[in-house]
């Protein structure tokens, strides 16, 4: 490791945090994997990126790339080897309000970008956590409470900057690299490090934002008809869904957005939600986007492992209940939902390495304690699968996140543009 620093740049050198420093607690860790690197550096630019890239892959026995550390599947820290740490690139750039064109550093988190972006009306569709990284989101899906309308975040890119295996600097887009744009919309972390993004950003300030809560004898009981409305929703709806054990079988809680601030537009859009039966508590508000995606910037101390399972599903009827029912009786902590139709399926399967355009949920299971065997009767009913909310490791899950001819332009990709297989660490495709 010495040999390590010592080919760093100065400028890398002196912000590199180490073990025994001061700030090495605050760093070593991601939200779900307490790591133990030998180094972990600080790039403030594409360039320092790709010298940073250089030295991890020449000295250092392995690295990990980290935008905002919130990775379910832990690998953005690691033991002995290098982090590539990005949190210095986290400008936003409007460039264009009017046509809601914004550029953002990857290393930047949401909450902070929505609220950078709110003055100017605008916002972008990205998850319910505001501390979740722009980088490792916005390379892989990014199921957010606006996809039934905007499409995924993926969807709203336009542009990137990425530092590919050999140390170049390429921006790609529609004109310039387009096969390489497409791969690194669904597969960016197994192609380079991504730097910057340019979105297309919504116009979009006042929303309806509501907390439901739902006592249901069971999933099999309550979740179908819940389904349902969320089908029938119009796309300035959608609804994400958490499921624990409740005091009468099961509790879900739900948080609904609507995007509009017409207030009675709100109720009738989030009326038939009301109406589901269980129903205990409903609240709604009319409040900004950028409310509504919570940032708590709070250090990271792998404080959320354990496995964490998912699956892209076409329906939701009583026996998928059924089988979630089993995987909360067999321990685990929460099944969560997030229906991903409306503007999701606009996009053809073909038009980037997100490939999943017909499926309407995203299930996602996690607990503290494996509960695979109870998960089986679920991935049986998977087509499809979004890899950031999944954690098992498992290499055949790989053909389930791409699929067939994905796959194989995957694998073309990388012969061009990462023949060695650098970028391995998260979810390697073979
Ligand atoms: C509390 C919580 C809530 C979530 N909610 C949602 C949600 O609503 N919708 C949704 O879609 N997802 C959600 N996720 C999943 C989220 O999309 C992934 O965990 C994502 O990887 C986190 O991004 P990050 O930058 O914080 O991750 P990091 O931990 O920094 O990175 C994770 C991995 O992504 C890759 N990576 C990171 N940055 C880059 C980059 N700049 N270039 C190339 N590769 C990179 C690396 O392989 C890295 O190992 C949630 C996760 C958590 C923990």
């Amino acid at each position: 490791m010495s040999e390590l620093l010592a080919a760093l740049p100065p400028t890398l050198a002196s912000s590199a945090v180490l073990p025994g420093s001061r700030a090495y607690g605050a760093a070593q860790h991601s939200y779900t994997y307490r790591g133990a690197p030998a180094a972990i550096l600080y790039p403030g630019s594409a360039d320092e990126v790709a010298q940073a890239l250089t030295v991890a892959t020449t000295y250092g026995e392995r690295f990990s790339v980290r935008s905002g550390g919130h990775g379910i599947s832990g690998r953005s820290t690691n033991d002995g080897g290098v982090v590539i740490d990005l949190t210095r690139l986290n400008g936003v750039e409007i460039e264009d309000a009017a046509a809601g064109t914004v550029r953002i550093g990857a290393g930047n988190r949401w909450g902070p970008v929505a609220r950078a972006l709110a003055p100017s009306g605008l916002a972008i569709t990205s998850g319910d956590s505001g501390d979740v990284g722009v980088g490792g989101l916005a390379t892989v899906g990014g199921i957010g409470l606006l996809a039934r309308r905007d499409g995924l975040t993926i969807d709203r890119v336009t542009g990137a900057e990425i530092v590919v295996a050999d140390g170049r600097v390429v921006w790609t887009d529609a004109d310039h690299e387009p096969e390489l744009f497409w791969g690194i919309r669904g597969a960016g972390p197994n192609l380079g490090v991504v730097t910057s993004l340019r979105f297309r950003a919504a116009h979009l300030r006042g929303v309806g934002h509501a907390d439901l809560v739902y006592d249901w004898p069971s999933l099999e009981a309550g979740l179908p008809a819940w389904a349902e409305v969320v089908l029938a929703s119009p796309r300035e709806v959608n609804a994400f869904l958490y499921a624990v054990r409740g005091p009468r079988g099961v509790r879900a809680m739900v948080q609904a957005l609507v995007a509009t601030d017409d207030e009675q537009e709100i109720q009738t859009m989030l009326q038939p939600f009301v109406d589901v039966p269980g129903a205990v508590n409903a609240q709604a508000r009319i409040t900004t986007y950028d409310q509504v995606v919570p940032y708590g910037g709070h250090p990271h101390s792998g404080q959320a492992g354990g496995p964490v399972r998912s699956a892209l599903l076409n329906e939701i009827d009583a026996g998928t209940g059924r089988d979630l029912d089993g995987v909360l009786a067999a321990g685990a902590d929460m099944v969560q939902i997030r229906p991903v139709g409306g503007a999701v399926n606009d996009i053809a399967p073909d038009a980037t390495a997100y490939a999943h355009r017909h499926q309407q949920f995203a299930v996602m299971a996690s607990g503290r304690a494996p509960f695979d065997t109870a998960w089986a009767p679920v991935l049986a009913r998977a087509d499809g699968l979004y890899l950031n909310f999944d954690n098992s490791g498992d290499p055949a899950l790989v053909e389930l996140a791409y699929p067939g001819q994905t796959r194989t332009r995957l694998r073309a990709l990388k012969a061009v543009w990462d023949p060695a297989d650098l970028f391995r660490e998260n979810f390697p495709i073979v």
